[in-house]
């Protein structure tokens, strides 16, 4: 492949989902030379380890609307991007604890204020919706339009709709540093107006030379995939169990559930994001095992068939900084995504696209979330501890 060019309108760093719904975006309106330059491969980090669920079951309004615009975005994705994302609908169960019940009624009132189609199930109600769900100690809500991805579909097809819409797309360039103005790169450097730092966990470290610190720990997230044992039968719906289990499944192919964790602790031993641990430990497993017996009858007997360990590029209070970079001029982030970035990637494309050609976001409006709210002490508050449902 060649090389990038020496010149480009908008660098954007990282491709992962993040950057690659960002470089659309931007080539979509019109914006001539924009390059999106990735060290490895198109989904080469943390996105392909994603579980990539679609759900909108969050406290603050501001995500409900981020999510739901990814969520409509991934359901029309073939047509509105061009290429498949994998979007399987399989409805989601959210359990808290009884005497924690107002959260969750807060984030459904939140929800169905922003028009999503979200209710609280008793456990009859859980019973007849999924009668393999153990109910009675915890109270639910339901979402029945939520689902999950394929991140590398989704990663690939923004890319090549990018690509296709006039993007130049560079796999194998790494950024060594950004500029205002330029980023040198392992190919040279390139000068452009304006540089859009999407690296995931590694954003940090390209922005702290510029003068601004982005606190960011890179969280280990072990992933399971468990084989359900023969007559288990049709599969259940998502599931975020916040008992102590503090667990999530959800279907993957016909007879194989994915099943990770929801402990904030994950963030408390922090890895080297260049070097995650390979897999999932054995006591990770085992409590996954046996945290998904006590929820979900029927799945003893099954068997782990591989695991994975993603990194969170987790913030302090676990929600993204997206905008405009404080001391420079045309530099711009979208990283800290903490574990719940997924979803949110088609609508934090739209608002970057808006932010370096208009000047401002129109259709988030991006305060909340602001790069700078670390420095004031401004962090986002959740209802939950665990604050992926920030
Ligand atoms: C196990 C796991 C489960 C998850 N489950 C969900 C879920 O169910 N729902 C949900 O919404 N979200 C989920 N997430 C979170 C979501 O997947 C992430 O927030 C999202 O994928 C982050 O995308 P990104 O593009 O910001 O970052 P990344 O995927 O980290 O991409 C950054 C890219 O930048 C590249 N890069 C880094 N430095 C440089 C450089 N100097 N030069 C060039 N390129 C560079 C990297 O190689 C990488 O490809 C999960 C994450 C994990 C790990």
């Amino acid at each position: 492949m060649r090389p990038p060019p020496s010149r480009a309108e908008v660098v954007v760093v990282g491709g992962g989902v993040m950057g690659a719904a960002i470089a659309y975006h931007l080539a979509l309106r019109g914006v001539r030379d924009v390059l999106l330059l990735e060290r490895g491969a198109l989904c080469s980090g943390p996105t392909r380890h994603s579980t990539a669920i679609v759900r909108l079951h969050y406290t603050q309004p501001l995500l409900v609307r981020m999510a739901l615009h990814g969520q409509r975005t991934y359901r029309a994705f073939e047509q509105v991007v061009g290429s498949p994302s994998g979007y399987t609908r399989t409805g989601m169960l959210f359990g808290v604890h009884h005497a924690e019940r107002a959260m969750l009624e807060g984030n459904v009132a939140v929800g169905r204020a922003e028009g999503v189609e979200t209710y609280l199930l008793d456990a009859a109600q859980v019973a007849e919706l999924e009668p393999r769900i153990v109910a009675e100690d915890l109270a639910f809500c339901f979402e029945p339009e939520a689902g999950h991805c394929d991140p590398y579909l989704v990663t690939a097809g923004f890319a090549a709709a990018a690509r296709r819409a006039g993007a130049g797309v560079y796999e194998g360039v790494l950024v060594e540093a950004v500029e205002d103005g330029a980023v040198r790169t392992s190919t040279g450097r390139i000068e452009a107006s304006a540089v859009v730092v999407a690296a995931g966990a590694w954003s940090g470290a390209l922005l702290e030379p510029l003068g601004y610190t982005l606190p960011l720990r890179a969280a280990p997230a072990e992933v399971g995939r468990y084989r359900l044992p023969p007559g288990f039968g049709s599969p259940p719906p998502a599931v975020a169990d916040f008992s102590s289990a503090q667990l999530y499944f959800r279907p993957a192919e016909p007879g194989v559930l994915e099943v990770g964790s929801l402990d904030p602790r994950h963030a408390d031993a922090p890895v080297d994001p260049d070097r995650p641990p390979e897999g999932a430990g054995d006591a990770t497993l085992d409590g996954y095992r046996r945290a998904l017996a006590r929820r979900l009858r029927g799945t003893e007997g099954g068997h782990w068939r591989g695991a994975w360990c993603g990194v969170y590029d987790v913030t302090p209070d676990w929600e993204p900084a997206i905008g405009a970079v404080p001391g420079t001029d045309g530099v711009y982030v979208a990283a800290g995504f903490s574990g719940h970035g997924f979803k949110l990637a088609p609508a934090v494309g739209v608002a970057i696209a808006e932010l370096v050609c208009d000047g401002a976001a129109q259709a988030f409006d991006l305060e909340l979330l602001s790069p700078e709210r670390f420095a004031r002490g401004a962090l986002v508050g959740a209802r939950y501890g665990y604050s992926v449902l920030g």
